[in-house]
């Protein structure tokens, strides 16, 4: 078996569950979970399928909403690291990429601090999935040789709104629903031209999948129409008009139909 495929008693993997579709775990992430005693899993991992990929482990949901935090960030460390010292093979099942906003580093920090070993599993980040998805491409050749994935859970600072406005490439914003008025808004105030196109992909990679596109000026309109919530990534530039459709439609709104 590959390095990295083995979970000893009393070790922790950090393990990336991909964006959301089964099929989008990796094969490591697979032969670590057929090996748990526990798994601790978040709410955008893939679950629907874990009792059958971690057959002889314990499942606890330690997944937050926005708003309701379920089980605190320092629970959950305590929770892993008080697993592996009893002894237990822990698998912790995170959305995307543990190292993307997943607090991944702070689980590691917590193992080593307590002496526990920890291995780290990448994982397919929503960052770059879910705009493919939609067919977006977050760079092209052309259009976009950069891109910017930063968090929107907090409203951007002027000086990150006027970077991005300044930086020419593509912005990707994870949790970025709540302050999507804010960012838009912000970005235009720092000389982003209001006619950039934006698309807003809802629960991408998964059946439910929604998007919606507009450009920025008008996308918080056009998202709140749609209904379009969390969790959804944002991607700002000109690489959203590579989406199918994109061009017709953005022409379409800008002639009011
Ligand atoms: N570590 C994760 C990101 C965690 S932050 C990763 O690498 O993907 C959580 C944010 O990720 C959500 O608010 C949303 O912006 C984004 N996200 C994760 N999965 C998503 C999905 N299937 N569809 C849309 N957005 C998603």
């Amino acid at each position: 078996m590959a390095p990295g495929g083995v979970l000893e008693p009393g070790s922790v993997a950090l393990v990336g569950g991909g964006p959301g579709a089964a099929d989008l775990l990796t094969v490591r992430a697979l032969r670590l979970l057929e090996q748990a005693d526990a798994v601790y899993y978040d709410r955008l991992a893939p679950t629907d399928e874990l009792t059958g990929w971690a057959p002889r482990a314990r499942l606890v949901d330690v997944g937050k909403r926005p708003g309701h935090h379920r089980v605190p960030q320092d629970e959950i460390n305590r929770l892993i690291v008080t697993s592996a010292l009893a002894g237990l093979r822990v698998v912790r099942l995170k959305g995307g990429d543990p190292f993307v906003f997943g607090r991944g580093s702070e689980e590691a920090q917590a193992c080593r601090d307590a002496g526990v070993p920890v291995s780290v599993v990448p994982g397919i980040t929503s960052a770059v999935a879910v705009p493919a998805a939609a067919g977006i491409p977050v760079t092209a050749r052309g259009l976009s040789t950069s891109f910017t994935v930063i968090t929107g859970h907090d409203p951007l600072g002027e000086s990150a709104l006027a970077g991005l406005a300044q930086l020419g490439g593509t912005a990707v914003v994870l949790m970025g629903v709540g302050t999507l008025g804010h960012t838009a808004s912000g970005l235009i105030r720092h000389g982003m031209a209001p006619d950039t196109p934006v698309g807003l992909v809802e629960r991408g990679c998964t059946p439910e999948q929604r998007v919606c596109i507009a450009p920025l000026e008008q996308i918080q309109l056009a998202a709140a129409v749609a209904g379009l919530a969390s969790p959804a990534v944002l991607v700002i530039g000109e690489v959203v008009r590579l989406a199918p459709g994109a061009e017709q439609h953005l022409r379409d709104l800008v002639r009011g139909a």
